[in-house]
Formats: C-alpha cells, structure tokens, sequence
C-alpha cells in the first residue's frame, strides 16, 4: 500500500521526523463519498509548528543550496520512479480522499510523475544568459540563483499533481519548502512527501505542516524566515495572501479562481463538441479551476447542441469514484454541495431554464456522500451570477449568441482569465480567438481542460497575479537572477564610459 509507511494518525513532518502538532489538536480526513469513512487523522498546526518548519527549512538551505543541481535532480528521478511503481495504490489513496473517479486520479499522479521528471531534468538545464561585454577582457553572465524557504500552500481538487508543479521546481533550484496542503486531502501530499524522504531527500529540505488557513496557512505566509510564497486555491483567499506577502515585498505566486468558456461556432464537429463540453464542465464534477463552467453556442445550432448535451449529461453515471463504472464522483464537502444547491437556486431565480439536474443526489446510497446531479442550465445570458461566479460544481449554463465578436466579448466579460476554448473548423476564426481571448490558456477543438506540463500554467486578471506554474516558467519564479561580471583585463574599465580600443 502506498500508505503503509505513514501512520494512520498522521504527524507533521519537520526536519526529517514525524512530530506531533505542538498543540495536540487534529482534523480528520473523511471520504467524500461516504461520510462514515475516516481516511486519516492529520495535525491541526499553529504559529509554533509553522516556526519549527520554517527554522528546519532555514538551516537545511544553506547545504540544499550548495548541492549541484544535477545531483538535487538525481533525488527528483528516483522519486519519479517510485511514483510510476506505486501509481495505483496513490491514485486509489487519492479517490478515496478527494472522491474523483480512478482514472481522473490516475492523471493527478500521472501529472506528478510528469512533473517530476521533467523538473529532474531542468537540473541539468537551469539556463542562465551568457553574453558579450561590451568592454575588452570582461565577460558577463547571469546565473538563477534559489530564494531560500519557500511556503506552500495548495487547494483538494489535485492534491499530488499541484504540491508537485510547486515543489519540483523549487526544489531542482535549490530552495527548500514547508508545504501546508489543503485540509480536505492532506493524505496525497503526504504520500508524496513520503516518496521524497525515500528518494533520499535530506531532512529539512521538505517539511509538511497540516492544518488551517488561517492558523497554519496564514503564519507560514507571514512568517520572516520565508522567502517567497506559492498559493492555489480560490480568488477570496489569495487576496489574503497577497496581502500577507505585500508588507515585506515577499515575492507571492497566486494561480486562483477560473469562469471558463466553450465557444461552439456554427460550424464546429457538434459531436467532438458535445463530447468536450461533457469532459471540460463535469469532469472531476466541475471542481477544477479550468472547469467548463460556461458555453456558449451559435444560435443556428444551438437546439441541435442543447439536444445532445442533455442527453449526454442526463446519462452520466454518478457514483463513488472507486467503482469502474462511475463517470462523475462527489463534491468534497458539505459547503461546497451548499454553494452548488445555492447557485441552482440563483439561476433558476435568475430566469435561467434548468435543462437537468439541479438537485443533491441521494438515490441508491449516494446520501452517504456530497453528490450533485449534473446540472444544465440553458438560456442563460452573460450577466447572470450563474454566467460570471465561479460554482465549482457540476453546473454548466449555456449561452446563446449571434456572432463570433458576440461570443469574444462574452468570454472575455468575466472577472477570471484561466482557460478558454472554440470549437471551429474556421481557421481564421480560430487564430483570432487564440489572440483575442484574454485568458493564459486557450484550447481550439478541446476543452478547457488537459494541460501538459511542460507549458506554462495560469491565468489573467482575478485568476492569477503574472507568474506561471509548470514549464521553465516555473524555473522563473522558483529563482533569483543573479548577474555576474567578471574583468580579467588587469585595470579599471568603466561601462558606458571607456570605449574599446579598435586601433
Ligand atoms: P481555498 O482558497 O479555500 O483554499 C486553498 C488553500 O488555502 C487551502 O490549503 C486552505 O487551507 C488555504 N487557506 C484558506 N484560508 C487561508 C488563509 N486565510 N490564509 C492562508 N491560507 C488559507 O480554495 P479551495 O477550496 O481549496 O480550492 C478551490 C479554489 O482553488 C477554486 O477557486 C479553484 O478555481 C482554485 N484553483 C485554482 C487553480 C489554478 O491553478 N488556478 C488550481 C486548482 C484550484
């Protein structure tokens, strides 16, 4: 089992041993699927916690720094290699605690495993510019140079593949992490950790404090000894992040909230459409940050799409993830089945036609767990809150328009900027959209979701603050740049000043 070398009660993880929360306090971690199920008991962190962490991660750094990058990656691929052994056990171990069905677990781990080799990889890379001076017998370089502790904060809806887009590079450049994973599944971030201990990471390098936000999430933010800080997870709390960090300019990465557009033109293959608008808005049952919350459809096939959709979506098997069967799983709490039941009733106030859907799930033992049915809402228009509020739920609402200009200023009239899509055969249409739509990501003839690591991740306005996960743009903000002169002509050379003997 992938669990067997971590406790059922779990501990924190500081400078390479399983300790207690000081406080004595912990949270349980429950099966979304089936309340009655206690996955694991983690720590319930403060103040003190964070400082023993942060201090252990300090100390560590000034060795982590100095081991060459190449043989950091060495760790990075031996983890990865353990990760593809024990796919399954993990992804089962995922499932259970975060309720998507196996084969969307399988990707979350599939992803880690990407990351971490591709990031092995960067350790022989971590590119620098070497350029000409313009100044005889002086040479002129830059080099990435690591910040130091990094904190970590990460969200439940991709518990291994996020903790390894932020710890991967951070840790091939040399930093060291104190991680706090997201209270509702903490399990996978352990078992990652655990993968990294066995990899031979040295003690203190990664440390692993569970608990709130506020009272473990926000000192790790505010905490002096920390150099930077990597947040996912919603819009509201990254405000509060960024806040936290802004006092001491600390450097802050925020990937947060989406509102996400399919665009069906009129002449789009309906049925790849069809088919991409049921896996971009109820895969992992809406919860991702580049969920296919919103399509819009050209009127002229607009009844066609509605048609196809709906029974495709009425269709769906909903069901614990762990049965091979199950199509869409639970949502992962109780306040997030809320916010879902909430919104339905906000669009049907709103004037908007439930197509489908629209209640809790409770037949045939689903009232054990949070499941929603899948939800469709139609004629919907731009400006209700179903159409602009990111739902985080089995919610679509598809929306009508007239014209290719109608549907860009539809997609782009949201707060959010993450993913957007079109469906088109039009190549003209298509190079437009890629330029036109204001999110970092766009898609043509795929949904919104299924990024690859090896490209940048993020997005605009209230989805992220300018930096990128996954690629060499993580490179970026996981290092320093350092610029280097070196002058080996024996006397003073002033820049800009002396000009160089051409005689
Ligand atoms: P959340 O904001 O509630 O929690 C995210 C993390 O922040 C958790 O670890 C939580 O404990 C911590 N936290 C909460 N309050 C805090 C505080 N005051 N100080 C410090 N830390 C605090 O988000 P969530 O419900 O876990 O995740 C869902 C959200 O994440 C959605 O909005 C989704 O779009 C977003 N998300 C974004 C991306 C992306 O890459 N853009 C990826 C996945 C999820």
């Amino acid at each position: 089992m992938a669990t067997s070398a971590v406790p059922k009660v779990h501990k924190n993880y500081i400078n390479g041993e399983w300790v207690e929360a000081r406080g004595g306090r912990a949270l349980e971690d429950r099966n979304p699927a089936n309340r009655a199920e206690l996955i694991g008991i983690f720590p319930a962190s403060t103040q003190d916690d964070v400082n023993d962490a942060v201090d252990a991660a300090k100390a560590a750094f000034r060795k982590w720094r100095l081991v060459p990058a190449p043989k950091r990656a060495e760790i990075l691929y031996r983890a990865a290699e353990t990760l593809v052994k024990r796919k399954e056990d993990l992804a089962r171990d995922m499932t259970r605690e975060m309720g998507k069905p196996l084969s969307e677990t399988r990707g979350d781990v599939q992803e880690a495993i990407d990351m971490t080799y591709y990031m092995a990889g960067e350790g022989r890379r971590l590119s620098g510019q070497t350029v000409p001076s313009e100044l005889p017998n002086k040479f002129a370089m830059s080099v990435r140079e690591p910040l130091g502790v990094v904190g970590m904060i990460t969200p439940w809806n991709f518990p291994m593949a996020i903790p390894s887009w932020k710890m991967m590079p951070a840790l091939v450049c040399g930093n060291t992490v104190v991680i706090k994973p997201a209270t509702d599944t903490p399990l996978s971030t352990y078992n990652l950790v655990q993968i990294l201990i066995e990899a031979g990471l040295p003690a203190g390098v990664v440390n692993i404090v569970n608990g709130r936000g506020p009272d473990t999430g926000m000192p790790l933010v505010t905490h002096a000894g920390v150099a930077a800080v990597s947040f996912t997870g919603s819009t509201e709390t990254g405000h509060l992040v960024n806040q936290g960090c802004a006092t001491s300019f600390k450097p802050c990465h925020l990937e947060m909230g989406g509102k996400n557009i399919i665009i069906v033109m009129d002449d789009a293959n309906l049925e790849l459409a069809v088919e991409g608008a049921v896996w971009g808005g109820f895969g992992t049952s809406g919860q991702r940050c580049t969920a296919a919350s919103r399509v819009a459809v050209h009127k002229k096939v607009y009844k066609e799409f509605l048609d196809r959709f709906a029974d495709r979506v009425k269709a769906l098997k909903v069901g614990d993830g762990l049965d091979p069967e199950t199509e869409m799983g639970p949502l992962i709490n109780q306040t997030q089945l809320e916010t879902v039941m909430k919104y339905v009733e906000i669009g049907k106030a709103e004037g908007a036609k439930l197509v489908t859907g629209g209640h809790r799930a409770e037949s045939g033992g689903l009232a054990r767990g949070w499941y929603h049915e899948p939800t469709i809402f139609a004629d919907v228009t731009p400006k209700m809150r179903i159409a602009q509020e990111e739902i985080f739920g089995p919610v679509v609402a598809l929306i009508p328009f007239a014209s290719f200009d109608e549907a860009l200023e539809i997609a782009d009239d949201v707060a959010y900027g993450l993913s957007a899509s079109i469906y088109t055969r039009n190549v003209n249409q298509a190079y437009r959209a890629m330029r036109d739509l204001e999110t970092g990501i766009v898609y043509v003839n795929a949904p919104t979701i299924g990024a690859e690591i090896q490209l940048p991740f993020g997005g605009t306005k209230s989805t992220g603050n300018g930096h990128r996960e996954a690629g060499t743009a993580a490179i970026d903000f996981y290092s320093e740049w350092k610029t280097l002169y070196i002058d080996y002509s024996d006397r003073l050379q002033r820049a800009q000043i002396d000009t160089a003997d051409l005689s």
